[in-house]
C-alpha cells in the first residue's frame, strides 16, 4: 500500500504513472481541501476533484481541471443573467460539486462524499480528503488578504506575497482513515505539488504532520521545483512571500521534519550535497512529466527507490 500526499497538478501527473505500474486499489489519495470554496451556492474542491478526475481517466489535460470535453452552457448562462463567477466551470464539473454539495446538505462529511463521486465514477483507490472541517487558505500580500483563488485566479499571482495563513487548521482534524492510511502503507510519497498552499496544509493537520515526523524514514518527497522555478503555477511566488528559496534545498527546508528523502531533478545533480547537509537524503530523476512515458518512468523511480530501502542488508 502506497499513501501519497497530493494537490491538483503535479502529483495527479504522477498519479498517472503510479496507477500504470501498481492497481489502484494500492493506492490511498490525501488531497489538500485548503483552497475549497462556495461559488454559486455549490461546494467546489477543486484538488479531490482534479484527483478523482485523474483516476477516472476523465481529467481535462489541457488545463489540469475539469472534466474533458465538458461545455460551458450554464457558465455562460450565469454570465449573461448577470453573475460572474470566478472559476469557469464546466457543465458535468458542475453536476459533481452539485451532487457534493447535496450530499453535505443532507449531514454528509465530506469524506463520505468524496467516497461516493469516486464509488460512481468508477475510481478503485481511496481517495481522501486532508480533513472533512473546513480550513481556507488566506493569502497576505501587499493588497491585503485573500482567498487563494483570489490570489490565483483573479489576480494570476501578480502581487507581492508577505505570507500564507490556514484559517481553521488548529482545528482540523484528519479526516477518517487518513492517519491510519499513512502508518498503514510501506510508504508515503509527497507528490510534486505545491508545497506552500497544496502540500502545506496536510502537513499542518496537526496529527497528520505528527504521524508523518513519525514514519519520517518512509516518507518521499518529490520535487515541485525544477532548477529554480515550479513547472507551473505560483509556488515560486509563494515560496519566496514565505522566505523560501525558490530551488530543491528550498523545498527540502520544508519537508525535512517529515521527509526522510527528496527527489530532484537529474539537472539538479549539484544541489544533492546541500540537501543532505539538511539531514534529507537526495536522489535525482527525471521529475518532468509532460505526458504518459514520463509519467511512468517516474513512478518507476519512485517505486524503486522504496523497493530497494526496503530490502534488508545481507549478510555476508
Ligand atoms: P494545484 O493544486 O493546481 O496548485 O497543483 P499542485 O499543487 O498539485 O501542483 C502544482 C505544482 O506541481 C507546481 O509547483 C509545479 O511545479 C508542479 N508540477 C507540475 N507539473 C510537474 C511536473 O511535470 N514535474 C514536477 N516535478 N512538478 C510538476
Ligand atoms: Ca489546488
Amino acid at each position: 500500500m502506497l499513501a501519497v500526499l497530493s494537490g491538483g497538478t503535479g502529483t495527479p501527473k504522477l498519479l498517472q504513472g503510479l496507477a500504470r505500474l501498481v492497481g489502484q486499489e494500492e493506492l490511498t489519495v490525501i488531497v489538500n481541501t485548503a483552497d475549497d470554496l462556495e461559488q454559486s451556492g455549490i461546494y467546489v474542491a477543486p484538488d479531490l476533484d482534479v484527483v478523482t478526475y485523474t483516476l477516472a481517466g476523465l481529467i481535462d489535460e489541457e488545463k489540469w481541471y475539469g472534466i474533458r470535453g465538458d461545455t460551458y452552457a450554464c457558465h455562460e448562462m450565469l454570465a449573461r443573467l448577470g453573475h460572474r463567477e470566478l472559476l469557469r466551470m464546466g457543465d458535468c464539473d458542475r453536476a459533481v460539486s452539485l451532487w457534493r454539495t447535496f450530499m453535505l446538505r443532507r449531514g454528509m462529511r465530506l469524506s463520505g462524499a468524496t467516497s461516493e463521486i469516486c464509488r460512481s465514477l468508477g475510481v478503485r483507490a481511496r481517495v481522501l480528503p486532508m480533513t472533512d472541517d473546513r480550513v481556507e487558505t488566506i493569502v497576505l500580500t501587499e493588497a491585503g488578504e485573500m482567498s487563494f483563488q483570489e490570489f490565483w485566479v483573479a489576480r494570476r499571482a501578480r502581487v507581492r506575497v508577505y505570507g500564507v495563513r490556514f484559517k481553521g487548521i488548529g482545528r482540523a482534524a484528519p479526516a477518517p482513515g487518513v492517519v491510519e492510511a499513512i502508518e498503514g502503507s510501506e510508504a508515503v510519497i509527497i507528490g510534486p505539488s505545491n508545497p506552500v498552499t497544496s502540500i502545506g496544509p496536510i502537513l499542518r493537520v496537526r496529527e497528520i504532520g505528527r504521524s508523518l515526523a513519525k514514519l519520517r524514514r518512509r516518507v518521499l518527497a518529490i520535487s515541485p521545483i525544477i532548477g529554480k522555478a515550479p513547472v507551473s503555477g505560483p509556488a515560486g511566488v509563494l515560496m519566496r512571500g514565505i522566505g523560501y528559496e525558490v530551488s530543491p534545498p528550498g523545498v527540502a527546508r520544508i519537508y525535512r521534519r517529515y521527509a526522510g528523502a527528496l527527489l530532484v531533478d537529474t539537472g539538479d545533480e549539484g544541489l544533492v550535497l546541500e540537501i543532505e547537509r539538511m539531514g534529507i537524503r537526495a536522489f535525482t530523476a527525471p521529475l518532468l512529466m509532460p505526458n504518459l512515458r514520463s509519467k511512468v518512468r517516474l513512478a518507476r523511480h519512485v517505486l524503486g527507490f522504496f523497493r530497494k530501502s526496503s530490502e534488508k542488508p545481507r549478510a555476508s
